[in-house]
């Protein structure tokens, strides 16, 4: 199938992105950035504005009242209804600017998983596969906060392997309702909602199918509250259904297609959970930085010592790279989707196959979003020291919070796979991914290589962006070669090439940034100065966290003379990066705790 569009997803691989085609964060309009302040203003109110007392009530499991009563406020100010609609009384907002506003929710610790919830995979299965009437009458109660919502696909026994659940929907005699058995498991949201999407097999069909359950259809019972590690501010429940009488005109989208919805919508909140990394980070930060100023030892502020600055200036650097990769896709779909309608896709199927032509890059950055978030919130811990463990500060919740996103929206490992089949697909069977290009493209990466210090301005960091995506395309290859379908059983080499899959999608998607900055005459300098090592950080990380990856391919499969010659490609391929770590982590730091000094 040949496509002529620029906008396919993985086509980052093959294919040099011109800056006029990327848009970056700085690019964010006043509007977008009134979206994002609303939510940002909305979140220090209510859950920072009463200190930390009110934070800790979110985490006692049993003050449920302040999180509805919260909820109740964000959907006054219309935060339930962002991705809705306008003519359903939501906001409709484009993909992007959601992400945006995504990024303000990780504001409010965990009370984010909730409206977060409502705004995504409650409610965007009607959204997006919805009859006119489904919508009209479902929507506008969820755009409003009276009806919360919930997406309901995991059971007991079938979690990462989602489309084996048992739950069975059975037409009646009088063929007028689907009388729906079974339990649903871990249903965020599911103590408040009264709208549940419930995917459930008709019959003895082999597919799943989507369903819009109405708690007041009777029949379903809700279960006792799960005690969790964190997110404590969100319900999370099980749902059991018991001869729950369905309408007929309740079936979501096609009988059989619910698997796909499922997936689709997993697509968009795979990157929300990216977005949401984005906003923890960049607000742990400022809370580290100002920590490290105000904190005191051996007559110092703790900011002043080189390993708390190699801290911050760590997480600067990948919340900078990682908040590029977002944005990038976010307006890429965006795009998608825009030139889907021209080509004559009614709005629905524009927005779910824009959506679903970025499965690569959604899944690659919930992976490291999620991650990122992780082991930010760890370093937070340990910059404030004692104070970190303890439950004055939050910090401990942020880090227990943080945990699920590595779980949810598919676990970490099944989105690693999925990157890496998904790329397959493209690539060897609807040949989307014009990997042709590579052959052109590999031998000069190659040679650009042997002279680690050519090249003018951004040339060598571009040159080195390229070596990643050669080093995966050319391990990709050989391993595929070499284990055929095999491939798919080894998935500890599946794991290290959709890692340095997703470094080299980040690294360059941070360049292209400071690229366009570079372009632009009205870019700020200094600040420039600062972005630019914060690129270079992450570059200079991820050809580290690469060649490891390599190392484990290679050393995983090959032998003999195919893995002398290899090894040998992978160490042209990743040279040493001339920076100093040390420095380059101190200027970022040292421009971070100047602005909040
Ligand atoms: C707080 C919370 C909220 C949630 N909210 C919702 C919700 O609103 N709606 C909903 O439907 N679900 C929800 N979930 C469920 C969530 O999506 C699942 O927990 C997740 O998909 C993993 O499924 P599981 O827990 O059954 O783990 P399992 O599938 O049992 O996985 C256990 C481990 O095995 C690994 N594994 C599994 N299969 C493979 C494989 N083929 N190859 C390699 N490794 C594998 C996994 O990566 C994981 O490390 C929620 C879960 C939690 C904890």
């Amino acid at each position: 199938m040949s496509n002529t569009s620029k906008l396919v997803g993985g086509s980052f691989l093959f294919a040099a992105t011109p800056t006029k085609d990327v848009f970056i964060p700085e690019e964010f309009t006043q509007e977008q950035h009134m979206i994002f302040n609303t939510v940002k203003d909305f979140m220090l109110q209510e859950v920072h504005g009463l200190g930390i007392g009110r934070v800790a009530s979110l985490d006692a499991e049993k003050d449920k009242a302040l999180v509805l009563d919260i909820f109740k406020k964000a959907s006054e100010l219309g935060l339930s209804g962002v991705s809705i609609d306008e003519q359903f009384g939501g906001l409709g907002l484009d993909f992007n600017t959601s992400l945006y506003y995504t990024e303000g929710l990780a504001l409010g610790f965990s009370f984010a998983t909730t409206i977060g919830c409502q705004t995504s995979i409650g409610s965007l299965p009607i959204q997006w596969y919805g009859t006119e009437a489904q919508k009209a009458k479902y929507l506008p109660k969820i755009a409003s906060g009276e009806h919360g919502c919930s997406y309901c696909l995991t059971e007991p026994g079938s979690g990462s392997d989602a489309n084996s659940g048992k739950t069975r929907a059975v037409l009646n005699e009088a063929g007028t309702h689907y009388v729906l058995n079974g339990q649903k498991m871990w249903i965020t949201n599911g103590g408040f909602a009264e709208i549940f999407t419930v995917f459930a097999k008709i019959g003895d069909d082999e597919k799943l199918s989507a369903f819009i359950v109405e708690k007041s259809f009777g029949g379903i019972e809700i279960g006792k509250e799960e005690k969790k590690m964190g997110i404590k501010a969100s319900s999370t429940v099980p749902v059991y259904f018991m001869n729950c009488q369905v309408p007929v005109e309740n079936l979501l989208g096609e009988r059989g297609k619910g698997f796909n919805m499922a997936l689709n919508i997993l697509n968009s909140g795979r990157i929300k959970i990216a977005a949401g990394g984005v906003g923890g980070m960049k607000f742990g930060l400022e809370k580290m930085v100002r920590y490290a100023t105000e904190r005191i030892q051996f007559n110092k502020p703790i900011g002043d010592f080189g390993a708390m600055k190699q801290k911050i200036g760590r997480i600067a650097s990948t919340a900078f790279a990682l908040e590029s990769g977002v944005y990038r896709v976010g307006a890429d779909v965006d795009k998608k989707h825009d030139e889907l309608k021209k080509a004559g896709s009614n709005y629905n199927d524009a927005k779910i196959n824009a959506m679903r032509e970025y499965a690569i890059e959604c899944a690659l950055l919930k992976v490291q979003g999620s991650e990122a978030m992780c082991n930010a919130a760890d370093e937070a811990i340990q910059l404030f020291g004692g104070m970190g463990y303890s439950m004055e500060t939050g910090v401990e919740m942020a880090y227990r919070d943080a945990r699920i996103t590595k779980i949810y929206e598919g676990t970490n490992e099944i989105n690693r796979m999925l990157a890496l089949a998904e790329f397959y697909k493209r690539a060897f069977v609807s040949k989307e991914l014009n990997i042709g290009a590579a052959k052109s493209t590999i031998p000069s990466a190659i040679f650009q290589s042997l002279n680690p210090f050519g090249g003018s301005g951004l040339d060598r960091e571009f040159g080195l962006v390229n070596n990643l995506k050669a080093l995966f395309v050319i391990l990709t290859g050989a391993a595929g070669n070499k284990l055929k379908s095999k491939l798919v059983d080894e998935q500890e080499i599946v794991m290290n090439l959709a890692d340095i899959l997703g470094l080299a999608f980040t690294a360059e998607s941070a360049f292209l940034r400071i690229k366009k900055l570079n372009e632009n005459s009205t870019t700020d300098k200094a600040q420039l100065a600062i972005k630019t090592k914060m690129a270079q950080l992450y570059l200079y990380d991820a050809l580290d966290a690469a060649r490891k990856a390599a190392n484990n391919v290679l050393d995983s499969y090959a032998s003999g003379a195919e893995k002398w010659a290899l090894r040998k490609v992978c160490n042209i391929l990743l040279p040493t990066y001339d920076i100093n770590p040390k420095d380059t982590c101190r200027a970022i730091a040292d421009d971070l705790l100047k602005r909040v000094g």
